[in-house]
């Protein structure tokens, strides 16, 4: 899978997306992530991207054509004709990105990301080029780059190759419908608290019937509203 991502900082997605898993599975080819600066895409001998806001306010926002040439630059790049494609811009005025908004997306073979910054982008290209707006949460960040690797991350996860073993996203918080069930580790005993007997007693039905109730119980107390949101979509 193809993540393109236009931002007006490319080393820190760079950073971001080269630790780690996602790093890996970038070596491995599993995905490949590429990072566009849209300043190389104006034409201003000053290299400016931005402009004051027609009808006036404050702040700076992106202009639309460095942004066109360098989503052009892209498509030719890809020439793909056949792959399915998507063009998303991080915006707070987005839908809420979720878990199954991810495994949507993990859909697709290309994901065009556009990252904003300052106050935001030209309304026109975002008409123009953009299918979807997505936020990452009700409140706003300085530019859209963490939102962008936060898409990246949670969608690459959900990609053959990147982690593992699949049932890795299987069980777990909000993919299964409850949160994720305590889990332990060596040592058996920390700061004088054992890890909890059913755990050790190798009866694996009773381990499951534990675990559910524990993610049961972690749900209800944290995240009532994901129990209300599954129960519908099960009834339907
Ligand atoms: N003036 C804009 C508004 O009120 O919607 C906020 C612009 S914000 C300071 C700059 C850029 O950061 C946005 O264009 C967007 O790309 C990104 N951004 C900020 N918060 C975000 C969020 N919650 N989710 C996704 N992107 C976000």
């Amino acid at each position: 899978m193809i993540f393109d991502i236009m931002t007006l900082f490319p080393d820190l997605v760079n950073y971001v997306l080269g630790e780690s898993i996602i790093g890996r599975a970038q070596k491995s080819g599993a995905i490949e992530v590429a990072t566009y600066n849209i300043r190389d895409y104006s034409e201003d001998k000053h290299h400016r991207v931005d402009d004051t806001p027609y009808g006036g306010g404050k702040g700076m926002l992106m202009m639309a054509p460095p942004i066109d040439r360098c989503y052009h630059a892209i498509c030719q790049r890809r020439k793909e004709e056949h792959s399915r494609k998507r063009v998303i811009f991080m915006s707070p005025s987005g839908k809420l990105l979720d878990q199954k908004k991810a495994e949507e997306l993990a859909g697709y073979d290309h994901l065009v990301i556009l990252c904003g910054h300052y106050e935001g982008v030209d309304r026109r290209i975002i008409d123009e080029i953009v299918d979807e707006e997505i936020s990452i949460g009700d409140y706003v960040l300085t530019g859209g780059e963490i939102p962008a690797c936060i898409l990246v991350d949670c969608v690459a996860r959900l990609v053959d190759g990147v982690l593992s073993d699949p049932e890795c996203y299987e069980n777990e918080s909000i993919s299964s419908g409850l949160l994720e069930y305590p889990q332990y580790t060596r040592p058996y005993e920390f700061h004088g608290v054992k890890v909890p007997d059913v755990l050790i007693s190798g009866h694996h039905e009773n381990i499951n019937k534990w675990r559910r109730e524990k993610a049961m119980e972690l749900t209800v107390r944290n995240r009532p509203d994901i129990l209300e949101k599954f129960g519908k979509e099960e009834s339907h």
